[in-house]
């Protein structure tokens, strides 16, 4: 299948390839295959995807002049044993519950409390779908949510953190961008197709940002699952590296993609699942040092 859709759309894939044949390419390939796999073999020769290793928070004292940034993502409600390291800003890229239900809402911000960081930003991911109010109605019979309360009565319970939804925050002149949505993926919260749909909230996030959080990453950093598949988003990776040009870009959402990388371009990618593929909630925070900004 994959190896047909690659042969029908070799005319296209060039090594400059043009915008059109681009977005052609992505939404071609998301659709059929309902990942980016096949779009990130034809255009990865044009990256450079470096391992870098994170901050040591626990040998390593925050340098004079720098902004200890700490990412963490995807804890899942299992946080009793979770030992965070210290820093200016804790950020969590979504998917805190399981089924977004209140128990586990005011369970993350109990622990988002008990945490020493100056300032705490958090989005929602797939799992956090009582947060969805696009869908909620759907969303609420198809997981059997039996709490009543509104999206916006629940995001309220979360006290303990500025929450970002397609928003922006300015944090000691860092700006800083959340957002929830991933591509498709079996009708969780916060699910849009590849192409067109997902682009018009990557189309939202403004320039000059210095800190983008998405839950999911974009294809070819951080985003390859155990089955050797690249489920990252095309148009994020597009939007990040053509026109945001973060310095950090955090994510989670494929546990198995845990880590840190950087590109051509020198924006680096936080992968911060502390969960694993199996859902052990014993992955390292990402911790990454940003010059001050004033
Ligand atoms: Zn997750
Ligand atoms: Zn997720």
């Amino acid at each position: 299948m994959l190896n047909a859709i690659r042969s029908k759309l070799k005319p296209v894939v060039t090594n400059n390839i043009s915008s059109a044949a681009t977005t052609a390419t992505r939404h071609e390939l998301s659709t059929a295959t309902g990942s980016a796999d096949a779009y990130w073999e034809s255009v990865k020769h044009t990256h450079t995807v470096e391992t870098v290793e994170p901050v040591d928070a626990a040998a390593v004292a925050k340098p004079e002049g720098f902004f200890r940034v700490v990412c963490i993502s995807d804890t899942h409600s299992l946080t009793d044993k979770l030992v965070v390291p210290d820093g200016d800003l804790l950020v969590h890229a979504g998917d805190f519950s399981n089924k977004g239900s209140k128990a586990d809402i005011v369970k993350f911000n109990e622990f988002l409390g008990r945490q020493p960081h100056k300032h705490k930003v958090v989005i929602a991911g797939n799992h956090d779908l009582t947060l969805d109010e696009s869908n909620i109605e759907e969303l609420r019979e198809q997981f059997r949510c039996k709490d009543t309360e509104t999206p916006a009565q629940l995001k309220a319970l979360l006290t303990n953190c500025i929450y970002l939804e397609d928003a922006l925050v300015e944090v000691e002149g860092f700006r800083i961008y959340g957002s929830p949505w991933t591509p498709y993926f079996f009708g969780w919260g916060f699910n849009l197709e590849r192409g067109a749909p997902i682009r018009a909230k990557w189309d939202l996030i403004p320039n000059n940002v210095d800190i983008l959080i998405t839950h999911g990453p974009p294809v070819g950093y951080g985003d390859r699952t155990t089955g050797g598949n690249y489920a990252g988003c095309a148009d994020l990776l597009e939007a990040i590296q053509s026109r945001i040009k973060p310095k950090l870009h955090v994510s989670g959402h494929i546990h198995e993609g845990a880590g840190l990388t950087r590109d051509e371009f020198g924006i680096l990618y936080a992968n911060a699942s502390t969960c694993t593929h199996r859902y052990q909630p014993v992955l390292p925070a990402i911790v990454v040092d940003l010059p001050k900004k004033n």
